[in-house]
This record gives C-alpha cells, structure tokens and sequence, in this order.
C-alpha cells in the first residue's frame, strides 16, 4: 500500500508518497505561499529525473492538495498511474492534547476533538485540520489518520509536566507541559538501541532533535520521561528565531517600556528570538559565518545555544538515572559536527568523549570514543515515516 504523508502549515505544505512495501519514498513535493501572491509547486519522483515545478496562485489547502494528486498522477511525470494506488492520508498535526495518547484515525467525532485543541496552538493547528479537509474533499473515499506531535510525550509523569502555578489551570484549562517534535524522537528511540547493542526496552537515552526548532527529550525503555518544549513550543532551547526558557516577568517588563501587547509579544518571542534575535539570521551556518568573521555577538550567541544543550543533557542524565546514550539529530544534530562537538566538549569531567575519526558528516551511528562513559550517536531523523507506519497500521485494521 502507498500511503500520502501530508504536512499543512499556515500557508505551506509538504507531502511524501511512501511505498510501505518497502517503506521507499516514491515521490516529495512541497507548495509554499499557499493563500498568498505566487503561489509556489515543486513536485519530484524520487530516483528519477521527473520533476513538477510551477508557480500558479492557490486560495487553499484544497487547491493545493488537487495540485498535489495532479502532479502525483502526471502522465510524463508522475510517480503513480491513479489514485487507486494511495491506500490512505497520514497527516502531522500540531497538538493532540491529553486526548490523543496516540495516532487516530479521523472520524467526525475525533476531527472535533482535534479541533477541540485548536487553542492550544492556534495557527498550526488550524493548518493541519485544513490538510485533512482537503484530503477529505478532493478523496472522499480515503481514510485519513492523524499523528500527533505531542503524543510520543503523553508518557510523561506528572512532576515532568505540570507547571509550578495554581492547580486549577492544569484542571481547568490543561495548562502543562506537553512537548513536541514526538514523531522524530520516537523514530530515534526507535533506531538509537540497535547502535548500541540494547534493547528499546531497557535503553536509557538523551535525544537532542536540534534543528531550527529544537527539543530534547530524556527516554527510559521507550517512554518519555521528560522533555523541554512546553504548553507550545516556545519553550526549552534557545531555536532559529524562539528564545527558550526565560523569566516571564521578562514579558511584563517589556511590554510595559515598549507598549507592545501580548500578541506583539508572543510574536517576538516565536519569531524574532533565538539566533535571529541575537545575530544575523535564524539559520545556524549564517551565525557560525559571522562568528568566524569576528562578530562577538554571533559567538555569544553560538554559545548560549551550546551552554543551554549541555544544561539540559545533564539534567536529563538526571532524569534518566544515567544515559546509555546522547542522540544527536535533526538539521544542526546531523550536519554541523563541531555543534555537537561542543556540546560534548563541556561533560568531558563525566568522561564523555567524541572520537574526532568519527565524528563525520552523514556518518550515521557511534561518534563517541570507546572509552566514553555515555554512548553518543548521530541518526538521521524520519519524522514522515513513522506518520505512514501508524496510519497502515490503523487502516490495516478498518
Ligand atoms: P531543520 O529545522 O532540522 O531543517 O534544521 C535547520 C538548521 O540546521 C539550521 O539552523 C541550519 O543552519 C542547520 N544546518 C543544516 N545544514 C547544516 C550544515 N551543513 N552545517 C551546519 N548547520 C546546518
């Protein structure tokens, strides 16, 4: 069976048609200003030379999932000969809440619960529904499963994820920690035991999914025990463009000598923080180009980002009484080998050690000396496949 792994954003959207034979990709593609002027189509057939590229406006999330079975069924360049070949839709949805545990197939009574959850991250969450919609009115007949970003975390114990604030939010309003990035650390929980000769239920791992977004998450024999993205994801690391942890009197303080309002707030705190607030963009290499030009501000900022990784390792070494292994991944885990270097630079006095030789790009496994007293790996992340391995699972069993 092919399975259609849909991404919605605000005003984009990602898809990859996966062969769960053998769990190949067939096809990827990603539309971009969708709602917006030049409205942008790029579409390629993996292992080929096909390619779609476009630019034609689209109003909607359903005009661009009809680009999207279009490009898939092209007859020159199309990876498959008619929608009967896609089995099922598996969409990234932002928040599942405390409702979903974990991935369900989408009903009318469980699109209302996701919808239910709309205020708890407004703009992806709105997005997502919108993805599954247009995959509801452009393929009637095919179910659709939703995959949570959150789900993977819901393991959690309490004194992980409440908040030090009066009860009656967490009761009333669902107030707690939830975390993000859930379908990445779970396929690395998934991977991580195999290089390290243990099994996923006796493995005691420190994940770092450090891209633009960023979280980590302390893992005991599969289950989050903890992890450093909150009620949304603002929380935890310092990001491309978010801040991480602060004092939220910080909020107040400024918002009283600027006039901004909370909104305006919220914004600068998502978007216009981290690396972009700090230095020359929100991307990792522009900051690491101007830091090796001299700009002290993007060494400082460099830093910031290393310091706060290395204090949330250690405590998550707490949390997981002792790793058996550091996982670094995502788009700065994977590529940018003195990031992690760093990292593991200042837990030297634990006896942790990266091996130079190893230490490679797209040198997936162990980078750590034989003599470090905690593993450390570089995997690459999947965070569309194990969004098509829940939804064959679920449809296997309509
Ligand atoms: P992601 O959100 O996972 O796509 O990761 C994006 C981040 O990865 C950005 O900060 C990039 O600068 C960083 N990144 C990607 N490739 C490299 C690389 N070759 N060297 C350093 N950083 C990289």
């Amino acid at each position: 069976m092919k399975i259609l792994v849909i991404n919605a954003g605000s005003s984009s959207l990602k898809y990859q048609l996966i062969d769960m034979d053998d769990e190949s990709v067939k096809a990827k593609g990603l539309v971009e200003r969708i709602g917006i002027e030049g409205t942008h189509f790029k579409h390629n057939v993996l292992g080929t030379d096909k390619e779609i590229e476009f630019t034609r406006n689209m109003a909607d999330h359903t005009e661009a999932i009809a680009a999207v079975l279009e490009a898939l069924t092209d007859k020159e360049n199309g990876a498959i000969a008619s929608l009967d070949e896609i089995g099922a839709c598996g969409h990234r949805v932002l928040h599942g809440g405390e409702t979903f545990k974990e991935s369900a197939l989408v009903t009318e009574e469980s699109l209302k619960e996701i919808e239910a959850l709309i205020p708890l991250g407004p703009l992806h969450q709105r997005a997502n529904i919108a993805g599954i919609k247009a995959c509801q009115s452009v393929m009637p007949t095919k179910p659709n499963v939703a995959v949570f970003d959150t789900a993977f975390h819901q393991t959690m114990p309490k004194k992980a994820f409440l908040y030090g604030v009066p009860y009656k939010y967490y009761k009333d309003l669902k107030v707690r920690r939830y975390g993000f990035h859930g379908t990445s650390h779970r396929f690395i929980a998934g991977e991580a035991p195999k290089y390290i000769g243990k099994a996923a239920d006796d493995c005691k791992l420190i994940i770092c999914h450090l891209g633009n977004g960023s979280s980590l998450s302390a893992v005991v024999n599969g289950k989050v025990v903890d992890t450093s993205m909150g009620l949304t994801p603002l929380e935890g690391l310092l990001m491309g463009s978010r801040s991480g942890d602060l004092d939220p009197a910080v909020l107040e303080y400024i918002m009283d000598n600027t006039g901004m309002d909370i909104h305006q707030m919220l914004n600068m705190l998502n978007k216009q923080s981290g690396f972009a607030g700090l230095s020359v963009s929100s991307d990792m290499r522009d900051v690491k180009a101007a830091a090796a030009k001299g700009d002290e501000l993007a060494k400082a900022a460099v830093d910031i980002w290393t310091y706060r990784v290395q204090k949330y390792i250690g405590a998550y070494n707490v949390a997981v009484g002792g790793a058996d292994a550091i996982v670094f991944t995502a788009g700065i885990g994977e590529n940018d080998t003195q990031a992690c270097a760093d990292v593991i630079g200042g837990l030297a006095f634990m006896g942790v050690k990266i091996d130079p030789a190893k230490n490679v790009r797209g040198n997936a496994g162990v980078i750590s000396t034989d003599d470090s007293t905690i593993k450390v790996l570089r995997l690459s992340t999947n965070e569309e496949l194990p969004i098509a391995r829940d939804t064959l699972a679920i449809v296997s069993r309509l």
